[in-house]
């Protein structure tokens, strides 16, 4: 178990600083949470809890989700070795 201090950023773990943030709401951390499952990891956030924004938009990017998932289907070397 990895500790996130109430500094830092859940998503790359560096102190909250310079960089701008967003607190996250309820709709935020439903958010992450989905994005997580798709992702298989275990991010979560707390209500409350303030992350970088850029960070939140693109682990939560509907895009990058997708893409992700699609090289997960279709890994080269693995699954689409179809012969
Ligand atoms: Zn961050």
């Amino acid at each position: 178990m990895e500790f996130y201090g109430e500094n830092e950023c859940v998503f790359c773990n560096n102190i909250l600083d310079s960089e701008e943030t967003v607190t996250l709401g309820e709709k935020g951390v439903k958010g992450i949470e989905k994005a997580a499952e798709e992702r298989k990891e275990r991010v979560t956030g707390k209500t409350g809890q303030k992350v970088h924004s850029k960070c939140k938009k693109q682990y939560t990017n509907p895009r990058i989700l997708s893409v992700l998932k699609r090289k997960e289907d279709c890994e080269p070397e693995k699954v689409c070795l179809r012969s």
